[in-house]
């Protein structure tokens, strides 16, 4: 199948595609389509890129696996990005240094999906469940509408489409919108922020730079949905043109949680009770008035009653994604609850604040910059004992044992899950939710919160 030229991308010279991943090889078959002569290369050699690659060559793309051809990425018209590619990897050194531009997967995507309009989120954490949301509001609504971005489809796969969709609920990472200057969503949504990824950002300051580029061509006309509570996104929506509506936990608001009605709240109006969503934890709470704001502000017919009645249907069907705080199940008394997907402190603080039951939390994985201390409130309240574990175990270790037992285990996984099954309690949870990122031990969280899974659930299953 092909198209015409993708509108702003160059038609004379190559577009070099940094990454052979999904997110790669979407653009690359996009790109295609379009008529842009495309040079895709990845330096991983791995059976899953060399096969990517031989897919591109077979449809008559320039691919190769195990290198990239830095002199040719350096001549080309355009450099995109795939979201994994670290800005000091040398392909990209090439190309700034021979001054052509970069851009992002989901920016050459958004230039071919000029139909569509486009709900996107943003923020430190929630992200994920906060656009999952949306989009299941969406669907319910009759609208043809699309989940895309981090969440793990690339947005190029929705442009690969034989229609464009009339909504797309759009995941952007930090990473993602460093690099998409044509951003101009319908609605944007920053659900909250706190330090991350200072693995790979030199300061919070510079990753707050990057989330603060949601709102990079806002005008009169924009829409925004902000977090009240969270001083940091304050400060940063405040003054940006545009409309803006808040959520809040504490305080009314547009749409607000009434914590003594235990009601989800729009304005006057109840929108749900608090037991009617499926989903543990308070900031859970703060992730479906963000979507349920996002999409009532988004268009005109999903404001009366009736759009209002479906919006509260998707929330109540709502499930939690896998890997964040979801419940396995209780074994012996024992609650077990995998939350792989916290990544950084400020997850794992909310995990921790959703848990109502004796806790032994399993803390550990490869070390991202932050202090642990932040937790040790939430820990006293709430926490039996840590287990450590992962080339963090120490640092762990260092900072908390002045404040709960910690148990220090090596890089062993099965040992930890066995450990954490001598320690608990009929009545107890056992918690998973890391605070780190799994690189240490795991190819990803997804592969970690498995593993987790499978070893309680077939123990559970011998019982
Ligand atoms: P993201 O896509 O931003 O990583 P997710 O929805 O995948 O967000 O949730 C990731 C983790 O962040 C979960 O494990 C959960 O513990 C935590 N989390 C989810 N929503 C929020 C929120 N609104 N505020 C703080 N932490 C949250």
């Amino acid at each position: 199948m092909t198209g015409s030229p993708i509108a702003g991308i160059p038609t004379d010279g190559e577009i070099a595609v940094l990454g052979l991943a999904r997110s790669g090889r979407a653009v690359a078959a996009l790109l295609a389509r379009g008529r842009h002569a495309v040079y895709a290369s990845d330096a991983s050699s791995s059976e899953s890129i060399a096969a990517a690659a031989a897919g591109l060559s077979g449809a008559g793309i320039s691919a190769e696996a195990g290198r990239h051809d830095l002199e040719r990425i350096g001549r080309a018209a355009l450099v995109v990005v795939s979201p994994g590619i670290p800005p000091t990897a040398p392909p990209l050194a090439a190309a700034r240094e021979m001054g052509v531009q970069v851009v992002s997967e989901v920016e050459v995507a958004l230039r071919s999906l000029n139909e569509s309009r486009v709900i996107a989120v943003t923020g430190t954490n929630g992200k994920s469940t906060t656009t999952a949301m949306i989009g299941s509001a969406l669907l319910e609504l009759g609208a043809r509408a699309e989940v895309a971005g981090n969440i793990g489809r690339p947005l190029s796969e929705v442009a690969l489409l034989e229609s464009q969709p009339e909504w797309i609920a759009l995941e952007l990472s930090s990473f993602q919108l460093h690099d998409t200057p044509s951003l101009r969503p319908a609605v944007g949504v920053l659900t909250n922020l706190s330090p991350d990824h200072l693995d790979r950002y030199a300061s919070a300051n510079e990753y707050y730079a990057d989330k603060a580029r949601l709102f990079r061509n806002a005008a009169a006309g924009s829409l925004w949905v902000s977090n009240a509570d969270d001083p940091d996104s304050r400060r940063m929506t405040d003054g940006v043109p545009g409309a803006h509506a808040t959520f809040s936990m504490d305080a009314r608001a547009d749409a607000w949680l009434d914590a003594g009605a235990g009601a989800l709240m729009l304005g006057d109006d109840v929108l749900m009770r608090r037991g009617d969503l499926a989903l543990m934890g308070k900031h859970n709470v703060g992730n479906a008035l963000a979507a349920a704001l996002a999409v009532i502000v988004a268009d005109g017919a999903f404001t009366g009653c009736e759009a209002r009645e479906r919006i509260r249907a998707a929330l109540r069907n709502f499930k939690p994604l896998s890997h964040r705080l979801e419940l396995l199940g209780e074994f012996d008394g024992v609650q077990w609850v995998n939350d792989s997907k916290a990544t950084n402190v400020g997850a794992t603080l909310v995990a921790l604040q959703a848990m109502e039951r004796p806790t032994i939390l399993l803390l550990g994985g490869r070390h991202k910059g932050e202090p642990y201390a932040p937790l040790a409130s939430e820990i006293r309240r709430t926490v039996t004992r840590v287990i450590a574990y992962g080339e963090a175990a120490r640092l762990v270790e260092n900072e908390l044992s002045d404040v709960v037992n910690v148990t220090t285990l090596a890089d062993s996984f099965p040992d930890v899950v066995a450990r954490a099954r001598e320690f608990a309690r009929a009545g107890d949870a056992v918690l998973l939710s890391p605070a780190c990122s799994s690189y240490d031990m795991f190819s990803s969280y997804e592969e970690r919160g498995d593993r987790f899974v499978q070893l309680v659930t077939a123990r559970a299953a011998h019982e």
